[in-house]
């Protein structure tokens, strides 16, 4: 569990995945089931949580969680509600897109009614990813009650263009998913070649304010190393812009340096 923002904690439930992707942030974690969370830790977790009262919004991570038993991940959300000042749960989750199938699934569709509204963040990168599978999937989550937002990674030579983007972005609209963030490529190691330049991507990010509607536009923010904190890639919070360097101020004010 990682708690870095006040009213929020994030839990990496399990370190499993459908897919496995290269640009992943956690990929120092994942694919290890014998890292995987057991009953003792999410006491620990649970308690913790009960014992701090400031902590409104459980993301629920991985890893993959609906890689888990329907009646496992649930078993987990259904304590976890029953917190009295929890009143938000999210689900990262990448299965919408990579295995749609996970959603014919009448009893997971159920539980999702029942704890509506469970908010599912997913990761569409390209518009290509929207199969008609995917947008049956998409349909059986909506009704269920559960808001869909998506998150994608800017990545060298598969959507660094702003026609690729403004086309996902405005897909995702039209079945009703909330392009929520657009992170800057993490500097993970074996992904250099998918990286693009900070200033390629404010350059990108100018286009799509420009060209789309503001339900179509994601915020582009960059997750810092050293868990520093999320930065929101805005003319306030850019010191200092070089092809290589930027200085960025940190949600806390810190101005760190950061090599893009
Ligand atoms: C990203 C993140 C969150 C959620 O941040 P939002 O901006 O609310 O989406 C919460 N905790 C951690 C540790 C995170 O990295």
């Amino acid at each position: 569990m990682t708690h870095r923002y006040k009213d929020r904690v994030l839990i990496t439930i399990t370190t499993m995945c459908p897919v496995y992707c290269r640009h992943c942030m956690r990929k120092r974690k994942v694919g290890k089931p014998e890292k995987a969370l057991n009953e003792k830790e999410f006491k620990r977790i649970y308690d913790y949580i009960k014992k701090h009262k400031e902590i409104r919004e459980i993301l629920i991570s991985g890893g993959d969680p609906l890689v888990l038993s329907t009646e496992k991940l649930f078993s987990y959300i259904s304590l976890l509600k029953k917190i009295e000042h929890i009143e938000v749960i999210r689900i990262g989750t990448r299965t919408p897109v990579v295995l749609p199938q996970r959603f014919y699934d009448e009893s997971l569709l159920r539980y999702l009614e029942k704890y509506s509204p469970i908010w599912i963040i997913t990761h569409f990168n390209h518009p290509e990813e929207i199969t008609p599978e995917v947008k049956k999937a998409t349909q059986l989550i909506q009704k269920t009650g559960s808001p869909i937002l998506n998150q994608t990674v800017l990545l060298k030579g598969i959507n660094d263009n702003a026609s690729i983007l403004k086309e996902l972005f405005r897909k995702l609209v039209s079945l009703g998913i909330k392009p929520y963030y657009l992170f800057h490529c993490d500097p993970i190691y074996g992904t250099a070649h998918f990286r693009t330049s900070l200033k390629k991507g404010i350059y990108l990010y100018n286009l799509l304010k420009r060209d789309i509607s503001g339900l179509a536009l994601p915020f582009y923010a960059l997750d810092l190393p050293h868990g520093k904190g999320k930065v929101i890639i805005s003319e306030n919070n850019i010191l200092q812009l070089e092809d290589n360097r930027a200085l960025l101020r940190t949600p806390w004010g810190e101005v760190v340096e950061y090599f893009t």
